[in-house]
């Protein structure tokens, strides 16, 4: 990439360049530290994102305050919380596909193509997913990249691992937790899902 003529990592336009915030600047309280990661991003795609980010930083603030059923009832990911019944899932889950992106960008140096699948699950989400998947995902997945150093962004705010296939284009793994509360993972690439499915 020419850093002085970035395409942005999102809609790959060299237009208007500015610098975004992955995860978005909104969920890191201040004073804010100093290791925030910024991707190149157009002037278009970083202020059409704004009001989602205020209203994911604070979902998932209140999420992660909130107190814990006791008995805390079992959840899907095992582990973390799951956002409540009122939360506007793809409104968050759509703030959490573009921190990948920005990710993806950052972990790899290339834009993760808008034809690509990309599929973002949580706790909420995968209330009433088929047993056989969700112990696939939690054995052969989510397993191993728990395993794995986590790289952190603030204390205690956000924290995220990834995993790159190394035969499958675009194919990755990623596990988000925000608030070390609110946990994500993430699945790229084509035949992502339905391979894991086998
Ligand atoms: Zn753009």
């Amino acid at each position: 990439m020419n850093p002085s003529e970035p395409d942005c990592v999102y809609c790959g336009s060299t237009d208007d360049p500015t610098r975004d915030h992955v995860p978005p600047r909104a969920v890191f309280p201040k004073p804010r530290p100093t290791n925030l990661v910024t991707v190149p991003a157009c002037r278009a795609c970083n202020s059409s994102a704004a009001a989602d980010d205020e209203y994911f930083a604070a979902v998932l603030r209140l999420a992660a305050r909130a107190p814990v059923p006791d008995p805390a009832p079992p959840l899907p990911l095992g582990f973390g919380r799951a956002l409540g019944p009122g939360v506007d899932l793809p409104r968050v889950h759509r703030v959490v596909a573009r921190v990948v992106r920005g990710l993806y960008f950052r972990e790899t140096g290339r834009r993760f193509p808008r034809t690509e699948p990309l599929d973002v699950h949580c706790n909420a989400s995968l209330v009433g997913c088929p047993p056989g998947l969700l112990a696939h995902l939690r054995a052969e997945i989510l397993g191993p990249l728990l395993t794995w150093p986590a790289k952190r962004v603030g204390d205690r705010v956000f924290e995220y691992r990834s995993w790159h296939s190394p035969d499958r284009p675009f194919g990755s793994a990623w596990q988000l937790t925000f608030f070390a509360a609110v946990p994500f993972v993430v699945l790229t690439g084509p035949g992502g899902d339905s391979q894991q499915a086998d």
